[in-house]
Order: structure tokens, then C-alpha cells, then sequence
């Protein structure tokens, strides 16, 4: 079961989060794997998705933003683009677009970063956006400070935090095809600290302690191999990397609390847009094919509709005909 698992730890400025995406997860690949217009994706690819849809809900419900937060890589080689969509209530899709061969075993820049064009871009994309109002977007480069390649995707994002909320971040990102997960340590803002003068000596040695505090907290959660994060379970990757940090734990958010797989595709609205052809193109089409399929762009899923489904459309709305139904 989906899970996200949030904590503080006693007395010093820094939070957590732990999010496990098993049904979830397996849900968006299912989707995928159903054959017919949209295939499967490399094993490689699969990794990144499962790594950036972990990312995405974290940082979700790391910020609490009222819109759809989403996450995208828009790269240059043959993943051209990989895309995670979470909405405030932790509901959330995830696709990718990949042209010609994913080499095995492919790095993160050898699928989105091969003529260093590749880029990531975190939107922010507020519910009551008024008319005209763009949502704010901010880019991240897919290389680190030396010029290098960045090869983790939780490094990508790291530096995004540091840059657009000035908050120290230490992310552990794994994913395999049955669980996609993450850890975040975040140094919080210590408020209220160092304006007084008078107390500025005081204040300079706590702000020394809180820095310590974050940095042992970030180098225990560092350690964190990609084997533990995907082998054991919440508690357990939490009990062995802070057993000697007092941390509070919060209820975790799982069922329907939990982040979830949800797309607004439907066979309806598959229907209305069959509807929209025509009858006479819908019956070419299975004329030609046997049936009418429709992939739905953003999860995979294939929709299908045989001669006798795509009859029943035109049926219910020839004009003049009187449904029992
Ligand atoms: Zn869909």
C-alpha cells in the first residue's frame, strides 16, 4: 500500500518525509503495459518516471501548494520528454515520451541530456489562476556547479530547492517496477534568530548548532543505499538511519490519504470524441482496423471499441431515435 510518512526531529529545525508508492506506482506502468498505441517503457526510463513521480509528491506535499504541482524533463536525447503531474490532494499522473532506442543501462544524461540541451522545469500551477495569469515556472539545469552532467535525478532537484526556496534539501530517490520512493530531509528557516543585536552572539552559537543538527541528519540520510529505501519498509529505513535521533512522527497518510494514481481519462469521454468523427469515419476506421482504439496520451491506457461498441454510439444519438436505456 501507498504510504507517506512525515516527521520532525525533536527540538532542531529540520523535517522529513519518507513516501512509498507501491499500488500506485505499479498502477501507472500497468497502464502502460497494456498493449496497443502506447508501449511499455525501457526498464530505464521506468526507473527515472518512478524516481521523479516519488520526487514530485514530495515535493507536494513538502510545499502545500494549492494548484497542480508538475515536474517535467524536457530532454535531448531519446527521452524527449518525461512528465509527473501531483495535485494538491496527492493524486497524481506520470508519462513519458521516448523517440528511437534507450541504450541499456543508459545514464540520466544519456537519455535527456545527450547535447547538454536537456532541461528540467518544476511548474507550479495555481487552482484559482486568474484569466491571464501565467503559473510560475522555474527551470533547472541538468548540470552541477562544475560543469558536469548531473547523473541523479535527486541531485537535479536538490539544487532546485537550495535555488527557488533557499532551503537546504537532502533527497534519496530510488524505483524499481513495483515501488517508486524518496526520502527528503529539509533544513527549515529558523525564524526570529539574529535580529536582536544584543543577542546576536547567542543567536550565532544556536544558528552553529542547527547546522550541525542539519548536516548529521543529512549525512545519516545520504547513506541511505537504493537497495534499503526499495527493500525494506517505512519504519524500518527510518528506525535504522535516525535510531539515535529523537524524531516525532506524524500519522502516515495512507488508503486514500496516501498519493494516488488518477488520470481524468475515461471510456466516455473516449466515446464523445468517437462520437465527434462521425459515423461514417468511425465505421472507415473499423472498416479498415476492426476496431476503433485510442490510447490516452498521458497514461497509456488503450481504449478500445469493436464494431458493435462503435455501432451503439451512433444508435444512442441518431437524431430521432428513442433510447430505453
Ligand atoms: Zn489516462
Amino acid at each position: 500500500m501507498s504510504e507517506l510518512r512525515k516527521f520532525l526531529f525533536d527540538g532542531m529545525p529540520v523535517r522529513g518525509m519518507l513516501v512509498r508508492l507501491t499500488d500506485s506506482w505499479q498502477e501507472v506502468l500497468r497502464r502502460r503495459s497494456t498493449q496497443g498505441t502506447h508501449p511499455d517503457h525501457p526498464p530505464e526510463v521506468r526507473r527515472l518516471l518512478g524516481e521523479m513521480t516519488a520526487a514530485a509528491t514530495l515535493m507536494q506535499s513538502n510545499i502545500k501548494f494549492n494548484g497542480a504541482l508538475i515536474l517535467q524533463i524536457f530532454g535531448d536525447g531519446p527521452v524527449k520528454l518525461a512528465v509527473v503531474e501531483v495535485q494538491p490532494d496527492l493524486s497524481f499522473r506520470a508519462t513519458a515520451k521516448v523517440v528511437g532506442d534507450v541504450p541499456a543501462g543508459a545514464t540520466l544524461s544519456q537519455m535527456v541530456n545527450v547535447h547538454n540541451q536537456g532541461r528540467c522545469a518544476v511548474t507550479l500551477d495555481p487552482r484559482d489562476r486568474l484569466p491571464g495569469q501565467q503559473p510560475y515556472q522555474g527551470v533547472i539545469s541538468l548540470w552541477d556547479d562544475a560543469g558536469k552532467p548531473i547523473e541523479h535525478f535527486a541531485q537535479v532537484l536538490g539544487h532546485y530547492m537550495l535555488q527557488s526556496e533557499q532551503l537546504d534539501t537532502t533527497l534519496v530517490l530510488a524505483a524499481n517496477d513495483q515501488l517508486a520512493a524518496g526520502l527528503l530531509i529539509q533544513r527549515l528557516p529558523v525564524q526570529g534568530l539574529g535580529n536582536i543585536s544584543a543577542r546576536s552572539t547567542q543567536a550565532d552559537e544556536d544558528e552553529i548548532g542547527r547546522n550541525e543538527d542539519y548536516a548529521r541528519i543529512a549525512i545519516l540520510a545520504a547513506s541511505l543505499k537504493e537497495a534499503e529505501l526499495l527493500e525494506l519498509d517505512g519504519p524500518t529505513v527510518l528506525r535504522r538511519l535516525f535510531w539515535e535521533e529523537n524524531r516525532i512522527e506524524f500519522e502516515p497518510l495512507v488508503g486514500e490519504r496516501a498519493p494516488r494514481f488518477a488520470c481524468k481519462c475515461s471510456r466516455e469521454r473516449v466515446r464523445r470524441m468517437i462520437q465527434g468523427l462521425g459515423a461514417e469515419e468511425a465505421r472507415d476506421i473499423v472498416r479498415e482496423q476492426g476496431h476503433i482504439e485510442v490510447g490516452c496520451d498521458f497514461c497509456g491506457l488503450a481504449y478500445r471499441f469493436d464494431a458493435i461498441d462503435t455501432e451503439q454510439i451512433f444508435v444512442d444519438t441518431a437524431p430521432g431515435s428513442s433510447s430505453i436505456q
